[in-house]
């Protein structure tokens, strides 16, 4: 660790750097806690770039976390669609109600208070409270973490818990008490633009002369690889449905205590957004889904209806290699479901649906336009 004229420098140079670069992005813009939270939450798993104009249309629509918590939920998801995790914007309205009922409808400053809210963790509450308030709390994620790895020369898997707890009271040391924000910031900044995972950018690094992994030569091995969890394959197969004017139907996202019941033959990868009959497959795909569409439309046509094989559409969420396996089925007339609705397959997007759908939705109306017409 640095002694305390180091430390100093070290600070000064770091702050001074992030002030002289710092990207100019939206939410830097503001003091507001409401929208460095909003802002945090879409940066999980999220790149910058994909987040501006997600942020931008959100703000717009839902501007305090009044709006926000009064919204319907099926608007909240519908502006999130495309980018993924909705779990996040579940837990955001979740907050944004108790922000209202609980606190008067400030963000708490607390970070006891902070921290009991959905979806908030030790790293998004010291994000939102040292930028939006000045709290003295350091943040630590997975890009801060492999800063101070190669700053400290720290080998090994940096989630082991001590390994992160050591790690998050060297992030306590370093951090500027005169400027919490702005120091969290520029360590993520850091991370984001010069110790970057791959190439570290040591040449114009405005801290190399502290960093010990530099130092030793060992800067492009941290952090050190972790265990990689196996890749579980998961097979699906979707019945899109389409009459003569190009209309589709979407089931809808279970609701509270009938979630599991309505799930139960439904992966829950897609059903809980807007989303196609869709099952897990390990047989007979059409013979499957048949037998699935018979518990949700008790309808005689059933067996005479045209399964059209589509391209299948793959797609990666976190450990999960998954395939669906699209199968267009044209009618006359869209069988009557209890809770579906209506859409035009070009367009399902003015439902809240996951990139998944989207995916299926585009395989099947490449075959729409080729399949023949039936009954
Ligand atoms: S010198 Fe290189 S490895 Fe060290 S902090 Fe700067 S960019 Fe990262």
């Amino acid at each position: 660790m640095l002694n305390k004229r180091q430390l100093g420098k070290f600070r000064k140079q770091l702050l001074g750097w992030f002030r002289q670069f710092r990207r100019d992005l939206p939410w830097r813009r503001t003091r507001d806690p409401y929208r460095i939270w909003l802002s945090e939450i879409m940066l999980q798993q999220t790149r910058v770039a994909a987040v501006i104009p997600y942020y931008e249309r959100f703000v717009n629509r839902f501007p305090d976390v009044h709006v926000l918590a009064a919204a319907p939920e099926e608007e909240v998801l519908r502006l999130w669609s495309g980018l993924g995790y909705y779990s996040r914007a579940r837990n955001l309205q979740k907050a944004a109600k108790q922000i209202v009922t609980k606190h008067a409808g400030q963000f708490p400053t607390r970070v006891d208070d902070a921290l009991a809210l959905p979806g908030i963790g030790n790293y998004t509450a010291a994000a939102i409270l040292s930028i939006a308030f000045g709290e003295e709390l350091a943040v630590l994620d997975g890009n801060v973490a492999r800063v101070l790895a190669r700053l400290g020369a720290i080998r090994g898997d940096l989630r082991e818990s001590r390994r992160w707890q050591e790690l998050q009271k060297s992030a306590d040391k370093y951090l500027d008490p005169q400027s919490p924000g702005d120091w969290n910031q520029a360590m993520m900044e850091l991370g984001a633009t010069r110790c970057t995972p791959k190439s570290p950018q040591c040449l114009i690094c405005p801290v190399a002369q502290f960093c010990e992994g530099r130092k030793l030569g060992i800067v492009e091995s941290l952090p050190e690889k972790r265990k990689k969890r196996a890749t579980v394959e998961v097979a699906l197969a979707a019945a899109v449905f389409a009459d003569a004017d190009g209309q589709t139907f979407l089931l809808p996202p279970p609701h509270g205590k009938d979630e599991q019941a309505t799930v139960d033959h439904i992966p829950t990868l897609v059903s809980r957004m807007w989303h196609f009959p869709t099952i897990s497959v390990d047989g007979d795909p059409v013979a499957e889904l048949r037998r699935c569409l018979r518990g949700i439309l008790p309808d005689a046509k059933n067996g005479k209806w045209k399964f059209v094989p589509a391209d299948n559409v793959r797609h990666a969420v976190t450990y999960r290699a998954i395939t669906v396996a699209p199968f267009l089925v044209q009618v006359k007339k869209l069988p009557r479901i209890t809770g579906a609705k209506r859409v035009p397959l070009r367009d399902i997007s003015s439902l809240p649906v996951s990139n998944l759908t989207r995916k299926t939705a585009h395989a099947a109306l490449r075959s729409f336009t080729a399949a023949p017409k039936t009954r």
